[in-house]
């Protein structure tokens, strides 16, 4: 393989700055042990004149990376050959205008918009991102992945590696897991293995096992697969007739799409193909809320890239001293030691964006709205509704503003949070099955 003239990898400290070639498999920076970037030359790639101009791979459908929603944008992340492009028909996905779940939020009917990521092939986002890693592992080579996982990267891993045979070892600790992802990574054929620990104890493991054994590592701290993350944001641009949202809500774990969303900003806005750049709204669960604490309550931000790292040592190091477990029902944001941290931080910076947490009760009581009045979502992706209900409430949110939530997970992913909530928690949105002799006069006596 040649390396390309087209992409490099970086260190995002600026006071670093080393490049490395994307032929290399890191995950950190050797040097200083700070995440990476993927890079480009932007003058060496044929760019659009304008966003738009992407509209005419609609016509070429017929093509598998014209049809995929990752890949029609491939001038925006050109860091490997077609020929290693690996594609299950991901990114098919969309943003449906909600004037109904707009006005139960008080909002303008025309301005709230949800981004429907569970409608891709594994059921949640992760696909944006894993077809992008895993186009990079095959053009460097590399026979098997392995991730750490609440559930849904797993399932996504195991799919991709399924379909261009590489094997694939899931690590996932003895938190929360949903059945419908574990169920999943088995189907798909991967070797699944249970830590006793939670799931940053297996993030830590799991990048130990590939250092040692040479294994490619598919979790968001791979620079290559947030490069995928980013169409996101394209196609909610797409759906828009080509402009931006005031406003992105993005519930925020490991803080991989966080992180993807606002480079895929800078570099628009770089490139001059977007004038403006929208804000940007993460939303933690209360129970796993490390950004929330560290951002607003610590002060810690990326401060052009000086950030104080002391900060967050002094949380994480509190955080092993009592013992903390994250705790939360949205248990694919159930993660309190962040791997993204600092490019969040840089997100948050380049989109003028805030934080906050959400409690389950309000994750769960919103993702009942969306069940009611769209197509439904676990209830991580829920949080986004949670959020926005605050971020309206104190004014930081126009009712006018237009407003992307990106719904991360199908709703058939945790049917137990979901059965639960309706049958047994008795809150606003519940819905509970009636019981009822088998009588036909009761019956009919119970439907009017
Ligand atoms: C992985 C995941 C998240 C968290 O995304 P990050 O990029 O890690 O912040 C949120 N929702 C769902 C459904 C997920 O699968
Ligand atoms: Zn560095």
């Amino acid at each position: 393989m040649v390396p390309s003239d087209r992409a490099y990898q970086k260190c995002i400290n600026p006071s670093c700055g080393a490049e490395f070639d994307c032929a290399q498999v890191l995950f950190k920076c050797p040097r200083c042990g700070d995440p990476l970037d993927v890079r480009y030359n932007w003058d060496k790639i044929k760019l659009p004149q304008k966003l738009g101009d992407f509209a005419k791979r609609w016509v070429t459908r017929g093509s598998q990376l014209d049809f995929s929603g990752v890949w029609r944008f491939r001038e925006l992340l050109d860091f490997c050959d077609d020929r290693y492009k690996v594609s299950v028909g991901e990114g098919q996905t969309l943003l449906q205008q909600n004037g109904a779940l707009a006005k139960e939020l008080g909002m303008n009917p025309a301005s709230l918009f949800l981004q429907y990521e569970g409608l891709n092939p594994s059921g949640s986002f992760k696909d944006n991102g894993m077809t992008a890693a895993f186009s990079h592992a095959k053009m460097v080579g590399a026979v098997a992945s392995a991730c750490a996982s609440t559930g849904n990267t797993s399932a996504s891993m195991a799919l991709y590696a399924h379909s261009c045979g590489l094997k694939a070892t899931v690590f996932i600790g003895e938190g929360k897991i949903a059945f419908g992802k574990l169920s999943q990574s088995m189907d798909y054929g991967a070797h699944t293995i249970r830590v006793a620990g939670d799931f940053d104890d297996c993030m830590r493991q799991v990048q130990d096992v590939c250092t040692e054994l040479n294994i490619y590592l598919v979790n968001s701290l791979n620079p290559f697969r947030l490069e995928g993350q980013k169409t996101i944001m394209l196609r909610i641009i797409e759906a828009l007739g080509w402009q931006v949202p005031d406003w992105i809500i993005v519930p925020g774990g490991n803080l991989g799409n966080s992180s993807s969303f606002g480079k895929v900003f800078a570099e628009l806005k770089e490139i001059g193909l977007i004038d403006r750049v929208p804000r940007l709204a993460v939303i933690n669960a209360h129970g796993a809320n490390t950004l929330t604490e560290l951002v607003n309550d610590k002060g810690l931000k990326w401060n052009g890239g000086k950030v104080n790292d002391t900060i967050a040592d002094d949380y994480f190091a509190h955080l092993d001293a009592t013992g903390y477990r994250p705790d939360t029902i949205a248990s694919a944001i159930e993660i309190s030691r962040p791997v993204n941290l600092k490019k969040c931080l840089r997100a948050l910076e380049v989109c003028n964006g805030v934080v906050l947490d959400v409690t389950d009760e309000e994750i769960l009581d919103a993702k009942a709205q969306v069940g009611k009045y769209g197509l439904g979502c676990e209830p991580a992706s829920a949080a986004t509704i949670a959020g926005l209900k605050y971020l309206l409430a104190n004014g930081t949110v126009d009712k006018d503003a237009r407003v992307a939530c990106i719904l991360t997970g199908h709703l058939l992913k945790d049917p137990n949070a979901t059965v639960n909530y309706h049958s047994k928690m008795a809150r606003e949105f519940s819905n509970p099955p009636v019981q009822v002799e088998n009588d036909l006069q009761k019956i009919i006596a119970l439907m009017k």
